[in-house]
């Protein structure tokens, strides 16, 4: 089928209510769960909490379709991730509806997941026509070469807040690679996260059982992670779960990469443009909710602007509107759900409690949290030290250089950093000093781009890469074969 051939019907039918995924929709044995708009908790699907049988299901359909899927040429596997990427766009009006109504996003947020993951996908085809292995040097008269081959079945586990594009960036490579993939979307976001790629995967050729979905919670997450027929997981998540997801992937000696938390500092220094800098960093602690693992979850600011740099970020939070993001035209819509707001209300008050000042926001209607500037926090209060997963920017002054490395470095988590100052031969130097995967000079930190190698250091992830060529050893092993024309002599 041709780009322009697909089908121009809704990607989201109700033949997917209640099911998995395993190259056709078939009744999960897990139970019936509904899903939620999030701003309104009105219900909009009914998905499933997939079970263990559930799991096994589509990994042994998964394994089962592999060996053909690796069988065909890379490029063939490329020309269909292209499609893909045209069907994203094709489709992605829809697709976006589900990403706002599902995750609570505002909507353009919507668009740059979908149209991301399409890029994604044409870079990643990309590399499909790039060699597969090297010829080797050998100290005998034998041919020697090293090449790629597929892992098997790859599981992915992903989180509920960018579901399509955190799904996608490691669905793609894995199947570029030539694997088969279950995907197991969180179950607050299984339309956007999993039956919506089930769909455009099919549309793109993709033979049935390659890819397949199974949504769930930790009960199906653990499944995967123990399955005998997945040889690998790709998980993306919180810390907390990332630890778990190690130790039983561990259990059956399974490949594991882990994209986890943060909590990400931006270094202000006194030569930066404030209005700007106040900017950048008010989307890089707001933007959705402050629910991305990017964000910014630490203002340093040198002590000589930090008043002025308080109050521009807190005029720039109250500027902010809070709401349902179907209705009017906001800049925040909910909070994932009540515990996770509830969450963050209370590291808020106890960091209130031990001597912060909301200089802006600090209180919610129900999901809808104002976006929140807390001024004199402190490393010993919990807006400090936790990932706070909420549209909370704590500050915290510094006296000197080294003083604000120390600060960005002291946390267990290495995801991502900024500098913001007009000194690049300081930001470089601080740049090389940030024990963090992703150092940004001069702009926030919630960047997505398809070109870069994404990931953490320490609790933030255990060197898992997405984006740029990395993926293809991530998702592949090397085999080493040698052929010699004839047997070579031996003593025995
Ligand atoms: P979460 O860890 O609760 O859930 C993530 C996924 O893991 C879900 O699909 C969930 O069902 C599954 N899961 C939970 N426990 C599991 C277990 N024991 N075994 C297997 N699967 C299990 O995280 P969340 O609240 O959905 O997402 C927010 C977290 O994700 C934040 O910490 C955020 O920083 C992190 N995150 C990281 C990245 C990154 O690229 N580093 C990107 C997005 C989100």
């Amino acid at each position: 089928m041709s780009d322009n051939q697909a089908p121009q019907g809704p990607v989201i039918t109700a033949e997917m209510a209640g099911t998995i995924f395993t190259g056709t929709y078939e009744a999960a044995s897990g139970r019936v769960v509904p899903v939620t708009d999030k701003a309104t908790g009105e219900e909009i699907f009914t998905s499933v909490a997939g079970n263990a049988a559930d799991v096994a299901r589509a990994a042994a359909a998964a394994k089962a379709a592999q060996p053909a899927w690796a069988a065909l040429t890379p490029v063939a596997r490329g020309d269909i991730l292209r499609k893909f990427a045209a069907l994203c766009e094709q489709h992605a009006e829809e697709i976006g509806g589900w990403i706002v109504r599902e995750t609570g996003s505002i909507p353009p947020k919507a668009p740059f997941e979908i149209m991301t993951s399409a890029r994604e996908a044409i870079e990643i085809a990309g590399l499909t026509g790039q060699p597969t292995g090297h010829i080797l040097s050998s100290s005998l008269t034998r041919a020697s070469y090293a090449r790629r081959i597929p892992l098997g079945v790859v599981g992915v586990i992903t989180p509920w807040n960018s579901p399509f594009i955190l799904a996608a960036r490691v669905v793609l490579p894995a199947l570029a690679m030539g694997n088969a993939v279950v995907l197991k979307p969180d179950l607050q976001s299984p339309v956007c996260g999993g039956y919506a790629l089930a769909r455009l995967f099919a549309m793109a050729g993709v033979p049935a059982g390659v890819f397949t979905v199974v949504p769930g919670g930790v009960e199906a997450g653990e499944a995967l992670t123990l399955d005998p027929n997945v040889n690998m997981i790709s998980f993306t998540g919180s810390t907390l779960a990332g630890r778990k997801v190690a130790e039983n992937a561990g259990k059956t000696l399974k490949k594991v990469a882990l994209e986890l938390g943060g909590n990400n500092a931006a270094i202000i220094f006194d030569d930066a443009d404030l209005d700007a800098a106040t900017s950048a960093t008010a989307f890089g602690s707001f933007f959705h909710q402050g629910q991305i693992c990017f964000t910014i979850g630490r203002h340093l600011v040198h002590e000589s602007i930090a008043a002025a740099y308080t109050e521009k970020l807190a005029r720039r939070a109250a500027n902010l509107h809070v709401g349902d993001p179907n209705k009017a035209q906001v800049h925040l819509g909910p909070i994932i759900n009540e515990k996770q707001a509830a969450k963050v209300e209370k590291l808020v008050t106890d960091s209130l409690a031990a001597g912060a000042t909301a200089v802006a926001g600090g209180s919610r209607d129900g999901l809808f949290f104002k976006p929140t500037v807390l001024d004199g926090v402190t490393p010993d209060m919990p807006v400090y030290k936790e990932e706070i997963f909420g549209p909370v920017a704590p500050i915290v002054t510094f006296k000197t250089e080294e003083e604000a490395i120390a600060l960005a470095n002291d946390t267990e988590y290495g995801l991502a950093a900024s500098i913001f100052t007009a000194n690049q031969t300081r930001a470089m130097r601080i740049a090389a000093q940030m024990k963090t995967g992703i150092v940004h000079i001069n702009d926030q930190t919630v960047i997505h781009e398809v070109f870069g190698p994404i990931g953490g250091t320490g609790a933030s992830g255990n060197g898992a890469r997405s984006g740029g060529p990395s993926v293809m050893d991530e998702y592949s092993q090397w085999q080493w074969v040698t052929v010699n024309e004839t047997v070579p002599p031996y003593p025995f």
